[in-house]
């Protein structure tokens, strides 16, 4: 029997990097997933994967800062698979540049996704869970959500923001007494096409242009690992998916309000 067997999981950013490996190890320990992205093409392929699998998926084009269709896709989990009781909030993006240069604009679309959708997610969550009587919501924060990343101010406004958010979040369900759990993860320098994407200011990125990880305008992160991981040791999705299933799990039944770093010990030193 797998660790998260009986459960239904929606997945965000599910189409690639740390969302997709999240899928696929919550499908394979036993939990029906529903996977959703803005991404259509990158949820076709992780739907074959899951299916071949064995596994049970059903994806849904969504983007994480619509309320409305926040709304349709809880209502779809639970006639789908009968019930919702795991949330793994992971959809986000990564805007770079000093703060001098960033403009109102790109500061309030990284908030609307980073931010907005995890509160949205996590409000039209609850009231499933406690339908379902249990649950556990997950979300991903950052190391940059622990401290200071210069360069990228804005994307550790959200992800202190979210931090916070959880725990605050997992107070109110542990005093209503619901069983929904909420706990956050940290994850440092994984390797995933988020990467590619962070290009404006990418040389101001947490050091990045000192210590030679960009690269055509773009992070290479098995450099920027090099330079302030401890080790030197890059991630991968996988990493953080094994820490999301723990946390998913009835291991984690008495952690709520936790953070959880899975850094390599970026962070702790
Ligand atoms: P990826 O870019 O590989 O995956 C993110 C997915 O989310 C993509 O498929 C992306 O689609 C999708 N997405 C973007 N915007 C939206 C939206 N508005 N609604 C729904 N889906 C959306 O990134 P990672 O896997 O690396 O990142 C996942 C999470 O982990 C993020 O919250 C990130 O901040 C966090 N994180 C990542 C770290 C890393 O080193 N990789 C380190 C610390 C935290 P599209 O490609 O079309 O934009």
């Amino acid at each position: 029997m797998g660790q998260v067997s009986g459960k239904v999981a929606i997945v965000t950013g599910a189409a690639s990097g740390i969302g997709r490996a999240s899928a696929l190890v919550l499908a394979r320990e036993g939990a029906a997933v529903v996977a959703t992205d803005i991404d259509r093409d990158g949820l076709a392929s992780l739907e074959r994967e899951i299916r071949d699998g064995g596994g049970k998926v059903l994806t849904l084009e969504h983007d994480v800062v619509d309320e409305d269709r926040w709304i349709a896709v809880v209502a779809d989990a639970e006639q789908t698979f009968c019930g919702l009781h795991i949330l793994v909030n992971n959809a986000g993006i990564g805007i770079a540049g000093p703060v001098w240069e960033m403009t109102l604009a790109d500061w309030r679309r990284q908030n609307a996704i980073n931010l907005d959708g995890v509160f949205l997610g996590t409000k039209h969550a609850i009231p499933a869970m406690r339908r379902a009587g249990s649950g556990s919501i997950i979300i991903i924060s950052s190391v940059a959500g622990l401290k200071g990343a210069p360069g990228l101010a804005g994307y550790c406004a959200t992800k202190g923001g979210v931090r916070l958010f959880a725990k605050a979040v997992a107070g109110e369900c542990a005093r209503a007494g619901d069983r929904i759990r909420v706990n956050s993860i940290h994850p440092g320098v994984i390797e995933t096409a988020i990467w590619n994407k962070v290009s404006s200011g990418a040389d101001s990125l947490a050091g990045a242009g000192q210590v030679g990880a960009v690269v055509a305008n773009r992070i290479d992160p098995a450099i920027l690992a090099q330079a302030i991981v401890p080790g030197g040791v890059l991630g991968q999705p996988t990493d953080i998916a094994n820490a999301v299933l723990f946390l998913a799990s009835d291991a984690a039944a008495y952690v709520s309000g936790a953070e959880l770093a899975v850094d390599h010990a970026q962070s702790a030193i």
